[in-house]
Order: C-alpha cells, then structure tokens, then sequence
C-alpha cells in the first residue's frame, strides 16, 4: 500500500462545537482527516479505536480538561507517542507549560490560534507521520524479505540433504551393481577352465547348463538397468495394442515358474476365463507381472504361498501378487517402489537384484495410466503387491475386433517370405503364417532370400539379422533396390531389442522390427495392420 495515499488523521477536542468547526475550517486540506471530539472521554474511546497522527488539544474543558486527557495518554502504549499540541486561552504560566510539556505536549498555541502558523505545524507533524507509515511499511516487506530468504535457506538446506542422500543410494547401487555383477562372472570363469580341462562327458554337460544359467541372469541384470535408465530418460516406446490382460499373466508365469518351482512355493491363480481388455504393451506388462511374482519367489523362504489374483472392478482390471514371506517393515513401504531401494541388504542375495525391478514396474504401469501399490502388516507377515489398469471400453473393442475379424476373413492371403538360418524358427514362423491363413515360403540364408523375393515378389518379408553370410541388414538394403520390392513390407525379426538395433534397422530400410519370441498375437496384429493398408491404398491384389 502506498503510504501516501493514506489520509492523515488529525484529531481535534474542544468542548465548543463552533470551535471545533473553525479549528476544521482553517486546516482543512487534501490528504487530512480530522476527528472531532467533545470532551476527553469521547476522546480516550476514538483513541481505542484508531490511529491518530498528531491530537490539537483545548486546555480548558469541564470535567477532564486537556491536560488530563494528555496524561491519560502519555499512560497508554497505544496513544503515547501522539504528538500533542496544546491550545490555551491566553498566555499560560510557566508552571503550567511545564506540566503540559510532561505530559507529552510538542507544543502551545495561545487562542485566538494563528491560522498561518497552525498550518505550517500540522504540515510538519503530517510529514513526520507519512515518514513513520513509510518506514513501518518498509520494515514489514524487510521482514517478509527476511522470512522468504530463511525459507529459500532451508529448501536449499533440505535439497542438499536429498542430493546428499541421492548420492549415497547412488554410491550404494554401484557396490551392488558390481557385486551383482561380478557374482555370476566367478562360477562362469570356473566353468570355462573345468572345460578347458575335461571338455566332454555328463559334467561337461552340467557345467554348460550352469554356465548358460549364469549368463541368463546377468543378461536379465543388465536387461534390467538399461531398462530403468530408458524409462527414466522417457525413451522407452511402448508398442500398445488391444490385448487381453490373460495373455501378459500368462507368459509372466512362464518366465517365473521355474524360479516359483525351484523355492518349491505353492502357486495360486485366480483369474477369470472372461478376457479382460487392455490397451497395452504385451511384453513390458508381462514384465511387470513377472517382476512381481520373482519377487514373492524370491522374498518367500523355500516352501511359501503366492497367490495371483486378477479381478474387474470400477473400470479396471486388477492383478494382485499376495506371498506369505518376509513382508516389508512399515519404515520401508512408502519407498519400496523407489530406484535402488533394497529393504534388506543382509538377505542372501543369491537370487541377485539391483532395487531396480519395483521402481520398472511402477513407471511401466504409469505409462499404462495405471497404478501400483504395496501392502504389508510388516517384517515377516508377507506382502501383497497390486498394480490396476485402466479397462478399455468392452463395447467399442468388440465391434472393433469384429471388423478386423471380417476384414481377415475377407481378405485374400499375404505371401510372406520367410528368412532365417535357424531352421526350427523358420518352420514354427511358416506354422503360424498358415494359421493365420497367410501363404508363407522360407529361405535360409540371405543370397536365396533375394532370389525368391526377385521370382516371387512377396508381400511381406519377414527377416532375421543375424544370419552367417549376408546379414539381415545387407539383405534389406538389396531388397529395397529392387523395384518390385520398393513398396512392400519388410519386418526385422532379432534377438536385439535395443532402440540403437530399431534405430539401426530402420535406417537400413525396414518398415518394423519386432524382437523375437515373436507373439502371434504381435504378428496377427501386424499383418492384419498391412493387410488393411494396403487394402485402403487400393493395391488390386489386396482386394
Ligand atoms: P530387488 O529385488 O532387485 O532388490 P526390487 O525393486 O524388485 O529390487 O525390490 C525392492 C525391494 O523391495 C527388495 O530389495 C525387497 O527388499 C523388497 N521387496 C520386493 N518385493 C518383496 C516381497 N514380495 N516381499 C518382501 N520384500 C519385497
């Protein structure tokens, strides 16, 4: 507020009304405000109520005359430093002024009052107040200043504290990550100089199988940490379709049964047969799923309980991961889902983790709009994970599901040449394909691929990268030199599922890149997808 603005209160007291309006008369101009008052007491209860920058006492007044009244205000915190200016009729004695310059008077007009002079002190004592104002108004935004600047103070003191903490999770992930990583490198290096000594025979065998067993877990450690630092760069694409919640439960099962099964735990389901409808990323919720049931493996002592259980309600389909293990201690739950967090270090870590799998879940479930939560009545009473999904609109799926389910029927057949050096692969692709209702062929190396793209101008490659000879890449290269081959579909099927692999075939000419197992689901979707735009291109042969 502008201090300025703010009219000056003067107060005047006399007894007689005509003085008090000549008093008014002579002082009156813009920026003052008198208050008038008819004796010290209707004085003193103006006093209570407001301010006043300077008070033009009479002296002589019945019942509290003015000195009175002074002294009653030089007794008040309130009302003590008003400055005072006494008007008497006639010279007042020397005793007299003494007494009412104790009691706070600035100064004595004798009456009749000069006009000229009582302007130029109440001007002066007005200044002096709007100086005051202005100075307790500065003192306050001082003292806001002052208060914002502590506040400031302690957030950067807090934030410190939290980098602080940040840094020594950070220090503590990069012992584990070492450790984690180093832990399986030992056996692995044992076993390639058991090989080395006695490459044939039944142990031979065993230490394979270990050996590949311990290579598994590292990749997945190392799957792992790419994963979270992709996620929380926001660089992860997830590949969402309309899927059945069912399906990502059950391959989840299948990666995690034989961790559930060697800890020889129990394994409950509960999930509806009627398909609950996503609209997801397979892989990365099926991921998820597996996290969680790896978890109740791996925090359940041998012989445990987990029960899965998925239900429907409110709009959203719910997957609850319950065990009967170690729990979480109730200091840990809000944090569990955070990176790097490991609620016991002194486990044996065997079954080796990095604190990163809660923290993909969660982020993977929030880019699905879905949430994740953690329960547990504490150490030892086990723990029960839920993570909830949004549900798409069954209505709208069905009649989108039957359109394509039309279009598929009255669609003619894709040709889709298939290339792989693996032959099972090729075979089991050419199975699906026929299924499916497509007309496949295969080739197994790359040269024979071009050939029989040249003769037979499929509509869809499907492509291996990593093939001795010719590599998928060069084989995609020479396809797209073909004009023949210019418009149609070619997909990169790889073990490599990194975005620098999809980045690398996409410059290398292909249209997708889906990493293998391939979904059937994944590939049914796809070449309906092709299917559909060709058929909108209005390429005669798609009808
Ligand atoms: P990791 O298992 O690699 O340590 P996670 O992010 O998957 O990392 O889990 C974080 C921590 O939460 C684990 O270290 C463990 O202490 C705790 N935790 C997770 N799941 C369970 C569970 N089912 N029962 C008890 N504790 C669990």
């Amino acid at each position: 507020m502008n201090p300025a603005h703010i009219p000056v209160p003067i107060l005047i007291v006399d007894d007689l009304p005509e003085n008090l309006l000549s008093l008014e008369a002579v002082l009156r101009r813009d920026g003052l405000e008198f208050i008038k008052a008819r004796s010290g007491t209707e004085a003193l209860e103006i006093l209570l109520r407001q301010e006043v920058a300077l008070a033009l006492l009479d002296v002589q007044m019945p019942e509290m005359d003015g000195f009175e009244l002074a002294e009653t205000m030089r007794g008040s915190e309130r009302t003590r430093r008003i400055p005072i200016i006494f008007l008497t009729a006639g010279v007042t004695d020397r005793a007299r002024r003494f007494r009412g310059y104790e009691a706070g008077a600035v100064d004595f007009l004798e009456k009749p009052i000069e006009a000229d002079i009582l302007r130029s002190k109440v001007a002066v004592f007005s200044e002096l107040y709007l100086q005051r104002r202005q100075l307790a108004v500065q003192r306050d935004n001082l003292k806001a200043f002052a208060e914002e600047n502590l506040r400031l103070l302690k957030e950067s003191r807090d934030n410190a504290q939290a980098l602080k903490e940040a840094d020594i999770r950070k220090d503590e992930f990069l012992a584990t990550l070492a450790h984690e990583l180093r832990n399986p490198l030992a056996p692995i290096r044992n076993g390639l100089q058991i090989l080395r000594m006695a490459p044939e025979g039944p142990r031979a065998e065993e230490v394979r199988g270990m050996m590949d067993r311990q290579l598994t877990h590292m990749v997945r450690l190392i799957d792992d940490l790419l994963d979270v630092s992709r996620v929380s760069r926001g660089r992860i694409d997830l590949r969402k379709g309309r899927m059945r919640l069912q399906e990502a439960v059950h391959s989840a099962l299948e990666t995690s049964r034989p961790l559930i099964e060697d800890n020889r735990h129990k394994l409950i389901l509960d999930i509806p047969a009627e398909p609950l409808w996503v609209e997801g990323d397979l892989t990365r919720l099926a991921q998820v799923v597996s996290n969680l049931l790896n978890n109740a493996a791996k925090y359940t002592p041998p012989g445990g309980e987990i029960r899965l259980t998925m239900r429907e309600h409110d709009g959203h389909a719910d997957i609850e991961v319950a065990d009967n293990g170690l729990g979480i201690d109730p200091d840990m739950l809000p944090r569990v889902f955070d990176l790097f967090t490991q609620a016991d270090r002194h486990l044996d870590r065997s079954q080796g983790g990095l604190g990163i799998g809660l923290a993909l879940v969660s982020k993977l479930v929030e880019m699905h709009g879905g949430t994740s939560r953690a329960v547990s009545e504490g150490a030892g009473k086990g723990s029960t994970f839920t993570i909830s999904l949004p549900l798409m609109d069954t209505e709208a799926e069905s009649a989108d599901e039957g359109l394509r389910k039309k279009q598929t029927r009255e669609a003619s057949p894709l040709k889709v040449l298939i290339v792989d050096d693996n032959v099972d692969s090729a075979q089991t692709s050419l199975w699906m394909l026929d299924l499916m209702g497509h007309r496949g062929m295969v080739a197994h190396e790359g040269i024979r691929a071009l050939e029989m793209a040249r003769e037979q101008t499929p509509d869809v490659v499907l492509l291996d990268i990593g093939m001795p000879g010719m590599d998928g890449y060069e084989v995609c290269r020479q396809l797209r030199q073909m004009p023949e081959m210019k418009n149609k579909t070619v997909i990169a099927q790889t073990g490599w599922g990194q975005e620098s692999d999809r980045q690398k075939a996409f410059a290398a000419g292909f249209d997708h890149h889906i990493t293998k197992p391939v979904s059937l689901d994944l590939l049914t979707q796809l070449l309906a997808d092709i299917r559909l735009t060709a058929a909108k291109a209005g390429d005669p042969q798609h009808g």
